[in-house]
């Protein structure tokens, strides 16, 4: 039986047909290499943007289960595109969606996660000689309901397709030539990274280095999958291994520094001081699915029996909390709310860390040279995250890319736009 190896390209690396076409090639050459191929795409370009801004034009909430239904086709558009432009180059290839395959997910709509997937078919058709191409993204439940995986879920349709097909690895290809010490999009001095641990990986990704859809590097760790994320655009370029601590040469202090803008931070105050209270609210949330990021509840004041909480939510999850608030205000008692929505999260991971005192108190002094106030702090053994005000986030992450180390002396390449709609 010969190596399979899952390739997956981006929305930028199909964003017309030309580009299209020049993926085929890409995809041609590693089946060259003797392997068996499965390709994953994205939707071209900003599909997903353009789908979704259709659906606000319509609702400023939509069922959804229809905004799964109207998001899944734009992966649709990509690989009966790409097997088309692979059959014109002379390639036996073979296009699947999510139901075809068997791509099973919870059901949750907008962020299913993968529960199994189906190879049978898939094999059938890489034993007829076929470049099977699937679409990204999509799900399906086993009541055959249209799931999606989130925002940038392609990544994980191929790592986990990659890991249930026993792939010999992963490609990732994208718009930059691999894993930076931060977005090269923000700071154009930005170093790529040779490796980089599973571990430095997932915490990058949480924080917001959105090169990478965390749950891609969760499979990754569980199937122990190498996966290497490289240019579309220069495909001599070996790009970022991504592999086991075990494997790693050196662990740097610092590896990576993120910034994410997509949370705000909601403060409720003064809380009942009792037992339970906590529990109740949380655990509200977490009824609706809403993730909660940070935590944070103030020093009690005694004589009033009070406190504050704060915790950060994804913005779109805004509403859905704002609910939950208004079920548990008998039992919380809090006097009111209080939304900010102009925060950032600003992050430095490095698994190094733990044996490098002195890291935090580093990059709350860089913070404060800036004059840049920190309104939350949170830490894993290998990252450090503080909530700043969104304004200053750019300015933030250039000063503690530059601190610790990371600046490069070239300029990092990125093709296509930021999304503008
Ligand atoms: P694709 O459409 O190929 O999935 P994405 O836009 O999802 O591409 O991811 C690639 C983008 O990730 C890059 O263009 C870059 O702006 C951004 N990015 C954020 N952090 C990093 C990082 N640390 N290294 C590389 N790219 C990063
Ligand atoms: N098309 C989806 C998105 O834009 C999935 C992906 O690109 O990974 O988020
Ligand atoms: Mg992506």
């Amino acid at each position: 039986m010969k190596d399979i190896v899952v390739q997956k390209f981006g929305g930028t690396s199909v964003a017309d047909t030309d580009k299209i076409k020049n993926v085929a090639r890409a995809v041609i050459r590693e089946k060259e290499l003797g392997n068996d191929v499965v390709v994953v795409v994205s939707a071209m370009g900003h599909t997903t943007d353009i789908l979704t801004k259709l659906a606000k034009e319509i609702s400023q909430n939509p069922s959804p289960r229809e905004m799964d239904m109207l998001l899944s086709t734009g992966e649709g558009v990509s690989i009966a595109l790409l097997a088309m432009a692979l059959q014109e180059q002379g390639c036996k290839a073979v296009s699947m969606n999510a139901m075809q395959v068997g791509i099973i997910t919870e059901k949750v709509h907008s962020k299913a996660r993968i529960l199994e997937i189906k190879t049978d078919r898939i094999r059938e058709h890489l034993d007829s000689g076929a470049v099977v191409v699937i679409a990204g993204f999509q799900g399906i439940t086993d009541d055959f309901e249209i799931t999606t995986l989130g925002r940038g879920g392609s990544d994980t349709s191929a790592v986990a397709l990659a890991g249930a097909l026993k792939a010999k690895r992963c490609d990732i290809y994208t718009d930059v030539e691999g894993v930076y010490t931060t977005d090269p999009r923000i700071v154009p001095c930005a170093t790529r990274l040779e490796q980089i641990s599973y571990e430095e990986m997932l915490e990058l990704a949480r924080v917001g280095a959105n090169v990478l859809h965390p749950r891609a590097v969760e499979a990754a760790t569980q199937y122990k999958l190498p996966v290497r994320v490289r240019s579309t655009f220069k495909l001599n370029n070996l790009g970022t291994l991504i592999l086991g601590v075990e494997e790693m040469e050196l662990h740097r202090p610092v590896t990576g520094v993120a910034s994410d803008l997509s949370q705000l931070r909601v403060v409720v105050c003064d809380v009942q001081d009792n037992p339970g209270v906590a529990a109740t609210l949380f655990d509200g949330l977490a009824k609706e699915n809403i993730s909660v990021d940070m935590i944070i509840q103030s020093y009690a004041r005694k004589a009033l029996n009070t406190n504050d909480i704060a915790f950060t939510i994804d913005k779109a999850d805004l509403d859905k909390t704002k609910e939950v608030l208004e079920k548990v205000r008998p039992e919380l008692n809090y006097s009111n709310i209080f939304i900010d929505d102009k925060i950032a999260k600003i992050s430095i991971v490095g698994a190094g860390m733990i044996d490098h005192p002195g890291i935090a108190a580093k990059m709350f002094k860089s913070l404060a040279k800036l004059g840049i106030n920190i309104k939350m702090i949170a830490t894993s053994e290998i990252k450090i995250s503080c909530i700043v005000e969104q304004s200053r986030a750019n300015d933030a992450v250039e000063a503690l890319h530059t601190v610790f180390g990371l600046d490069s002396n070239s300029v990092a390449e990125v093709k296509g736009d930021l999304p503008n709609i």
